[in-house]
C-alpha cells in the first residue's frame, strides 16, 4: 500500500500549520512548528508571495490529504464516492474522511496519530462488527462496533492505552467508547463544526471541477 514518505514535520512546514501527524511530540516544545515555524528549504524564510486562486484550491486540497494521511488516487476515489450524493459535497468529502476505518480508530484514542492507527488497521488488531477488517479507508457506518482483536487486547500497547484513556476524555460524541473494555460504537454521522480541523473543503470541490 502507497504511503506519502514525506517527513511529518516537513508537511506541516509546508502548509504553515500544526496538522498534528506524530501524536505526544505535537503536542511538545519539540514541535518544528515551534522551533522553525516557516517553510522548508533554503528560500523558506523568505517566502511571503500570495496564492493565486489555483494555488488555494491546490494547497488545501494538499492540506486535508495530509492531516488524513491519504494520498491523492484514494483521495479522488473518496471525492468520486461522495459527488453524486445529497448534500454540500465539501461536507460529505469531510465526513467520508471522518468515517475511515483508521480515522475512526484515531479518535477512539486507541492512537496517538493517524499513522499509527493506519498501522494496527493494517497488521489486523482491529474487528469490526465482530470481523476482523485490515482495510484502513474501509467506510464505518452508523451502528458498527470498533474493537481489538481478543488476542490483542494482552499487548502491552492497548493496556498503556488503557490507562491514557481512563485520565482522558478522548472520543468525540459520534463515538461512544467504553474506556475499561476499548469497545467503541458509532452512534451518528461526524459533526463537521467539532471535526477540529481548520480545513476550508469547498476549495476541494472546486479545485477537481476545473
Ligand atoms: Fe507537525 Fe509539530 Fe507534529 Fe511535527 S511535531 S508533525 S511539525 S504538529
Amino acid at each position: 500500500m502507497a504511503r506519502d514518505l514525506n517527513p511529518k514535520c516537513k508537511q506541516c512546514r509546508r502548509a504553515k500549520e500544526k496538522l498534528f501527524l506524530k501524536g505526544e511530540r505535537c503536542n511538545s516544545p519539540k514541535c518544528a512548528m515551534i522551533r522553525k515555524s516557516y517553510a522548508p528549504g533554503m528560500h523558506g524564510q523568505k517566502m511571503t508571495r500570495g496564492l493565486s486562486e489555483y494555488g488555494k484550491q491546490l494547497a488545501m486540497k494538499q492540506r486535508i490529504k495530509r492531516i488524513y494521511g491519504v494520498m491523492e488516487r484514494q483521495f479522488r476515489k473518496h471525492f468520486k464516492e461522495i459527488r453524486n450524493k445529497q448534500g454540500v459535497v465539501g461536507d460529505l468529502l469531510m465526513v467520508r474522511l471522518e468515517l475511515r476505518l483508521d480515522n475512526v480508530v484515531y479518535r477512539m484514542g486507541l492512537a496517538d496519530s493517524r499513522n499509527v492507527a493506519r498501522q494496527l488497521v493494517n497488521h489486523g488488531w482491529i474487528v469490526v462488527n465482530g470481523k476482523r477488517l485490515s482495510i484502513p479507508s474501509a467506510e464505518i457506518k452508523i451502528g458498527d462496533v470498533i474493537e481489538i482483536g481478543n488476542r490483542k487486547k494482552e499487548k502491552t500497547y492497548f493496556k498503556n492505552r488503557l490507562k491514557v484513556l481512563k485520565n482522558k476524555e478522548t472520543a468525540p460524541s459520534w463515538i461512544n467508547i467504553n474506556s475499561s473494555t476499548l469497545k467503541g460504537k458509532v452512534l451518528a454521522q461526524p459533526d463537521i463544526a467539532s471535526i477540529g480541523v481548520n480545513v476550508d473543503p469547498q476549495l476541494v470541490v472546486e479545485y477537481y471541477s476545473r
